[in-house]
């Protein structure tokens, strides 16, 4: 792999979804196997990876408060099934030969370390996957502000935000609107005015402050997350740098 990677440090964001593979719940193995290749590719290029999971596919604390539950309450569930689906991670990591920690935002000692900021950078220069569980640890938030808090925290150089189906960010949601345009690139500000959903306006913020650059990209091209590694351009790159159009369109 002769290949120099464009990071040192990165920090993967997996939804819930990006673990359902083609099932309309939970995790499917295969597609959990695949995810772990490719972060197994990406290591081999001696580039450090953290990732934070979410639990779209078990548990939405939204959905909890929708029917009547205490939002903080439903919100602690979906922290939770975070941590199954970290468990679930590491299993996969670890089977293709990855050394991987959970550090857990909420206490869960018998399965997971505690979050430790110093720890994680340690397992990371010890060249161990990190994964983190539980979120920010608090209620009301999203596993996307996890993930802009701990690649700050941990100083890693990019967030990788996978998507499932979609290449990207677009003008108007491409579910819904199939002329949709496609953005190749587009500023922390632009995506906030325009409310474009690459992640929630929270974590969207606490990225556009600290010039933390995001890379969206479709979850389905297993070449994806190699790629955005190795410099090339793939998907959408959300950075300080405010496009010069973008509303332009390119392709569908
Ligand atoms: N959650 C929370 N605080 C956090 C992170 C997550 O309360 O810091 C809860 C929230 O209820 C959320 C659920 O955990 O709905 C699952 O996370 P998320 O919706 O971000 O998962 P994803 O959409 O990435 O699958």
């Amino acid at each position: 792999m002769a290949t120099e990677p464009a990071f040192k440090r990165i920090l993967l964001k997996l939804s819930g979804e990006a673990l359902m593979g083609d099932l309309p719940y939970g995790t499917d193995p295969a597609q959990i196997e695949r995810i772990a290749s490719q972060v197994q590719t990406v290591r081999q290029r001696g580039v450090e990876v953290a990732l934070v999971v979410g639990a779209g596919n078990i548990y939405r604390g939204l959905e909890g408060a929708a029917k009547g539950m205490d939002r903080a309450t439903a919100d602690y569930m979906g922290m939770l099934a975070t941590v199954l689906n970290a468990l679930t991670l590491q299993d996969a990591l670890e089977r293709v030969g990855i050394d991987t920690r959970v550090l857990s935002a909420m206490a869960v000692t018998e399965v997971a370390e505690p979050y430790l900021r110093r720890r994680a950078i340690r397992h990371l220069e010890k060249d161990r996957a990190v994964i983190f569980a539980a979120g920010t640890g608090n209620p009301f938030f999203t596993t996307d502000t996890a993930a802009a808090l701990r690649a700050l925290e941990i100083h890693a150089e990019a967030i990788l935000m996978a998507k499932n189906g979609v290449e990207g960010v677009y003008d108007a949601d491409p579910n819904e609107h199939p002329d949709a345009g496609f953005l190749p690139e587009i500023s922390h500000r632009q995506a906030i005015e325009k409310g474009l959903r690459v992640m929630d306006s929270t974590a969207l913020s606490l990225c556009m402050d600290n010039d933390l650059p995001i890379y969206v990209f479709n979850m389905a091209d297993e070449r994806n997350i190699d790629r955005i590694v190795c410099g090339e351009r793939v998907g959408t790159l959300v950075s300080s740098k405010p496009a010069s159009d973008p509303a332009q369109k390119v392709g569908t």
